[in-house]
């Protein structure tokens, strides 16, 4: 039964390119007139085929036609000849309003399905962001206690940037190695402890610039670091007093 729409030939309205007289009612419908072609009666305006009643959807949103068209017992193909092209083509299509109205209320709610969706993938990819900059500021801290309060959080930040929103499980363990934390942070002193991004302003070559702060981020980079140790000496040192 579903088929039977598409077994028989889809009804053809034409928007007629020269002048036309209604075969029926003897109306003169003018040049651009919406007519069907019925036999030998010739071109029938819209309210004599009985399709005045019928409701046009230009082409363009392909699941609201298919749709339209299921949703209606009478449909309508609207074709225009192209005189370029030399053929036919297909303007939109005639259908009932109650079936444009339910082809509307399912396209609606697929698109709302579709948003619903989409919000939760965004809260997921969030999530996954979310605990990658943590594990990223942990590590940033594992490696450099000395590293001033709330910068961990930056560094991770800036640092997983770039994987924002595909965060993988095999990206967050290949970029969570002591040489990615370490490049985080050198990129971050070099940023905010030295004049590298004055220098930059000033035109300086980019390499230049970075051999020029290079001492300057060891010595930051080391003293954050230096902390590890220290804190380990003076952890050890309260445990052996501990034993004492
Ligand atoms: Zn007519």
């Amino acid at each position: 039964m579903a088929t039977h729409q598409n077994e028989i030939e889809e009804l053809k309205v034409f928007i007629s390119t020269r002048e036309s007289i209604c075969g029926e009612c003897s109306e003169n419908l003018g040049s651009k007139a919406w007519i069907t072609l019925a036999g030998e009666k010739g071109a029938l305006c819209m309210a004599c085929a009985d399709l005045d009643h019928l409701i046009y959807v230009p082409s363009g949103d392909a699941a609201l036609t298919r749709r339209a068209k299921k949703h209606s017992k009478l449909s309508a193909v609207v074709l225009r000849w192209s005189v370029v092209r030399k053929r036919f083509e297909r303007q939109g299509v005639l259908v009932e309003e109650q079936g444009l109205e339910k082809a509307e209320e399912e396209c609606l709610a697929d698109s709302e399905v579709r948003e619903r969706r989409r919000n939760r993938e965004a809260v997921r990819r969030e999530d996954l962001d979310r605990q990658y900059v943590e594990k990223f500021a942990q590590r940033v801290r594992e490696l450099f206690p000395g590293c001033p309060a709330g910068r961990d959080a930056a560094i991770a930040q800036h640092a997983c940037q770039k994987y924002s929103g595909r965060v993988g499980r095999s990206a967050s363990a290949k970029n969570m190695d002591e040489e990615a934390v370490r490049s985080a942070v050198i990129t971050h002193i070099r940023r905010h402890e030295t004049d590298y991004d004055r220098l930059l302003a000033k035109g300086a070559d980019r390499r230049e610039a970075r051999e020029n702060v290079e001492r300057e981020v060891i010595r930051v980079l080391r003293s954050w670091e230096a902390l590890a140790s220290q804190k380990a000496n003076s952890d050890r040192s309260v445990h052996l007093q501990g034993l004492d």
